[in-house]
């Protein structure tokens, strides 16, 4: 690594921006009972705005990691970049409402050449900020691009103890490789004195990775690392039996279905526009618009009101993926809280989606 740079701290706010973050933060959480209301009642055509906004900056990536759609080819819509000015109007529209912003959904989003432009837009509007990477192309120069950003939180994949493993898992990445650059990520972090971004290592519970997962959190509690996190097996609805093949571990227990959280809470725009239910919908085999005229026009337009009543009247025979998807039961909002994949326990015990996250460091998530 070459010398530490010096970089700005862009955690620091002024005093005005300190007092109209904090004013925003405050409607927004007095916006949450009617949030709330809206869901529980039943609301399809006025639901207020979400509070976690899904942006695919790309769906291209450099990988073919075997549990994921993009990885096996399965990806059949047009492949792109969103445009920033695209990116720009949908985060002046929605900043105002939106607490986070995760700036990928499928893809790898270090590809977009803009991403740290796309991150210090949305931090500069007050708007937090994360990513998942899998860091094969996280060199020294985008790691101080990225925290130079103001990026928030990162997730680091990390798929395997074993090289062998994490090689058969992650197909085209190479073991010493990404382990140097996370390591580097958190040596530059820790050189620079932040408490941010907030760094979350990740394993993916599945058949490959099972054995090594206990080894795998202890040798990453390393400075650097807040968080490790075993996220559960995502199925993607269910849809493609060869992935479903690579869930380990028990299938949690049946629960009377309720309308997914999803379509009152997170809003998931792919990378030319296009509204999607949630990121299983990978080919938007049930596409419910585009926000080019305005995200909120389209969350609550003709196709997103219908797929909310199928959801209340349980009419999803017809709507894939929902009709085979098992994720919907992964959170449940309540009057106060209406956070998905939430931690419930630092020290690892699981929460309703079965992930464990475990806390390494003192800092408390953004
Ligand atoms: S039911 Fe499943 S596929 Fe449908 S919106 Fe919810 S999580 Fe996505």
């Amino acid at each position: 690594m070459g010398v530490t740079r010096d970089v700005k701290n862009p955690y620091k706010r002024t005093i005005p921006q300190k007092i109209s973050f904090r004013l925003r933060y405050y409607r927004q959480k007095a916006m949450e009972p009617i949030k709330w209301l809206a869901y529980t009642t039943h609301q399809t055509r006025l639901v207020p705005p979400p509070d976690h906004m899904y942006i695919e900056s790309t769906n291209l990536c450099n990988l073919s990691c075997i549990m994921c759609p993009t990885g096996q080819k399965l990806i059949t819509r047009p492949k792109g970049f969103m445009d920033f000015d695209l990116f720009k109007r949908i985060v002046d529209e929605m900043a105002p409402h939106v607490r986070r912003t995760t700036l990928h959904i499928w893809g790898e989003p270090l590809l977009h050449k803009r991403m740290p432009e796309m991150i210090a837009y949305a931090h500069s509007k007050g708007l937090q900020t994360e990513i998942s990477s899998n860091a094969t192309l996280l060199d020294e120069e985008k790691a101080y691009k990225l925290i130079e950003s103001g990026l928030d939180v990162i997730y680091l994949a990390m798929d395997g103890l074993r090289p062998e493993t994490y090689e058969s898992v992650r197909v085209n990445a190479d073991f010493e490789r990404t382990n140097d650059n996370i390591r580097r990520f958190l040596q530059i972090k820790e050189n620079l004195g932040f408490h941010r971004p907030f760094v979350k290592i990740q394993i993916i519970q599945m058949k490959q990775t099972l054995d090594e997962i206990e080894e795998f959190v202890r040798q990453w509690r390393i400075p650097g690392v807040d968080w490790i996190n075993v996220k559960a097996f995502d199925s993607w609805g269910g849809q493609v039996e060869s992935i479903n093949e690579l869930k380990a571990g028990e299938s949690a227990p049946q629960i009377e279905r309720y309308p997914c959280p999803n379509l009152w809470y997170h809003v998931h725009i792919y990378w030319d526009g296009s509204l999607a239910m949630c990121d299983r919908d990978f080919n938007l085999d049930f596409p419910l618009g585009n926000v080019k005229d305005g995200v909120m026009k389209a969350w609550n337009g003709p196709r997103m009101q219908e797929l909310r009543r199928r959801h209340i009247e349980g009419r999803l025979d017809d709507v894939s993926p929902c009709n085979k998807c098992t994720e919907w039961a992964w959170w449940r909002p309540t009057l106060f809280s209406s956070q998905g994949n939430k931690l419930v326990n630092p020290n690892g015990e699981k929460n309703d989606n079965g992930e464990r996250n475990y806390q390494v460091s003192k800092e408390e998530e953004p």
